[in-house]
């Protein structure tokens, strides 16, 4: 079932069901691609029309964010939870991993994705990092050429939003792979680039605060953010809200 939030029509599902889901698409033989829409999608979507349908038409649409799940609830619509991009990230890579499959990093400034690749291949010794590319790139041609040829199974898409949503909708299917996710910052997180938010402040849904404190200079980006439940807030109080079948 999809669940609207604001024009973004979110899977109702938990991690676990997620994780079934992708490793079902991992065993196809046609290319899938996932988002993980945060607030700040859901603002970028409203007035760009191409990101929202690229968003909406995803195989996986999941709720990254706790603004994401607090609008819902004040639409009158809850869903199930948050499944981040970080946690279904490091599903889909022991689920690849339980499986030997293959996996391509494309994003992050020069070096990271393979800082990330040496640190998942240590984790997850298993699976091959059968390639990594930064996300800094001027024509799409020779990387997508790069990804097909080192074939993939899963495809982490690091290139921030919507960046990122936009290429796996152009180029995503051109690659091979089965299964490519827009991660945004993840690629640095297994770099060690940068901290995810320590367990308390995950439990809290507080994340967003910790990566503030840390990252000062976003302030800019989340201080709009809260217009997402106001809009939430408003919506529901002139009753619009809708839950619709998949
Ligand atoms: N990035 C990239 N190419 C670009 C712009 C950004 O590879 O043209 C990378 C950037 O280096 C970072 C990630 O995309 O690793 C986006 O990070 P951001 O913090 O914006 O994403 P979020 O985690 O907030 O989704």
């Amino acid at each position: 079932m999809k669940i609207n939030v604001l024009g973004i029509h979110f899977d109702d599902l938990t991690v676990a069901e997620a994780v079934e889901i992708g490793s079902r698409f991992l065993d196809s033989d046609c290319f899938h691609y996932a988002v993980t829409p945060n607030p700040e999608f859901i603002l970028s979507a409203e007035k760009d029309g191409a990101f929202r349908s690229i968003i909406n038409r995803a195989d996986l649409v999941l709720a990254d964010g706790i603004g994401v799940i607090h609008s819902a609830r004040l639409l009158g619509t809850p869903l199930k939870g948050r499944v981040t991009g970080v946690d279904f990230a490091a599903n889909m890579l022991a689920e690849l991993d339980r499986r030997g499959g293959r996996l391509f990093l494309l994003g992050a400034k020069p070096g990271v994705a393979e800082t990330a690749g040496e640190n998942i291949s240590r984790q997850y010794p298993n699976l091959t990092v059968c390639g990594t590319h930064d996300g800094y790139f001027k024509q799409d041609e020779p990387v997508v050429q790069t990804i097909r040829e080192a074939k993939p199974d899963l495809l982490f898409v690091c290139l921030g939003a919507p960046k990122q949503e936009k290429w796996m909708a152009a180029h995503g299917a051109d690659t091979g792979a089965k299964l490519a996710i827009g991660l945004g910052g993840v690629l640095d997180v297994y770099a060690g680039t940068v901290q995810r938010a320590p367990k308390a402040f995950q439990k809290l849904g507080m994340e967003w605060a910790y990566r503030l404190y840390k990252e000062p200079k976003r302030f800019g980006r989340m201080v709009r953010l809260p217009l997402v439940l106001v809009k939430a807030v408003k919506l529901r109080l002139a009753g619009g809200t809708k839950k619709e079948d998949a």
